[in-house]
């Protein structure tokens, strides 16, 4: 506070100056009511434009760092000693400091992100239950997904690293957020589908939807089909279902993040256009009965390339649009 004063009676002076001098003015009564905000503004700019430390709130020195929030995309200016904090949020990318939580794994979250963050089992299921009710709804006529044969736990990110080591399916997901596999015990098959503890509650909407199109996948296409299907396709497939999810949600930051994560090697962005072309009903044709290993970005038109079995053609010879979207 000692430093600001003399800024602001300096200011002060100055303001009296300008408006003796240019505009003669003999009391404030006379003043029109924007020169007053301009007044008021000019007073008060400098008390409001000292700048604080995005991480510890403290007034920013001279030299400091701009950091990139990675959830909202803004600049933020960090002072040096938060900038060298030794950990930072994995969800947003700042530095953690005050009332942040460590998970198990060595990783952290802000304050900010621990609010949305999904950290146990039971919060999971209810979020499960509340995705796998509206993927019911919004593809009802296209797809069944698996009811309650799928136990939900969260994971954190070594026992994930774990899964994707000892699966050995090819059948296992490669997103690494999220696992599913199909388990039989005693005969009787489930799926076990495991999620990154601490995701935010939107991002693990969208995951969850992959996952559990990877278990319709497992139920509705042939051995013969899986094999022949590429792997980057078969992502691809349940980042379109996730995709599609996440627009009826409205949720354009979960848009964005399936968009610019790049593991199915532009696969996603031929499925959202071949849905957007040849609807969603070619796409999971395609997906069960199709020739191709991957979609073609040169001749869209092979997603026609279908091996039906007879009793299924022209079922749907009209594309159909997802309800939701
Ligand atoms: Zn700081
Ligand atoms: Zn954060
Ligand atoms: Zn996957």
């Amino acid at each position: 506070m000692q430093t600001d004063m003399p800024l602001l009676r300096s200011l002060n002076c100055f303001t009296c100056i300008v408006a003796m001098n240019v505009a003669p003015v003999r009391s404030f009564a006379r003043l029109t009511y924007a020169k007053f905000l301009l007044l008021f503004a000019l007073i008060a700019t400098p008390a409001l434009a000292v700048e604080r430390c995005a991480i510890c709130g403290k007034e920013l020195p001279d030299k400091f760092y701009v950091m990139t929030d990675r959830v909202t995309e803004e600049k933020k200016h960090v002072c040096p000693t938060c900038a060298n904090l030794p950990n930072e949020c994995f969800v947003c990318g700042l530095p953690v400091t005050g009332d942040y939580v460590s998970i198990s794994d060595g990783r952290f979250l802000c304050a900010r992100d621990a609010k949305t963050a999904v950290l146990d089992r039971s919060a999971a299921q209810a979020l499960a239950a509340e995705v796998k009710d509206s993927l019911d709804r919004m593809f009802s006529r296209f797809l069944n997904f698996p009811g309650t044969n799928v136990e939900i736990t969260v994971v954190d990110r070594v026992d994930l690293q774990e899964l994707f080591k000892t699966a050995g399916d090819s059948y296992s997901c490669p997103n690494v957020l999220g696992y599913i596999g199909p388990v039989t015990n005693n005969g009787k098959m489930h799926y076990e589908m495991r999620l990154l503890s601490g995701l935010p509650r939107a991002q693990l909407k969208a995951v969850v939807a992959h996952e559990y199109t990877h278990a319709w996948v497992f139920e509705n296409v042939s051995q013969r089909r899986r094999r022949t299907l590429g792997h980057d396709a078969h992502e691809g497939f349940c980042e379109l279902v996730a995709y599609m999810f996440i627009t009826a949600q409205e949720d354009e930051e979960q848009k964005k993040i399936i968009l610019h994560n790049h593991y199915t090697r532009g696969q996603i962005d031929l499925f959202i256009d071949a849905e957007r072309r040849f609807g969603f009903n070619e796409v999971v044709d395609w997906i069960q009965y199709g020739t191709d290993k991957l979609l073609s970005k040169d001749e869209p038109n092979r997603i026609r390339d279908v091996e039906m079995p007879k009793k299924l053609v022209a079922k749907n010879p009209k594309p159909y649009r997802v309800q939701g979207q």
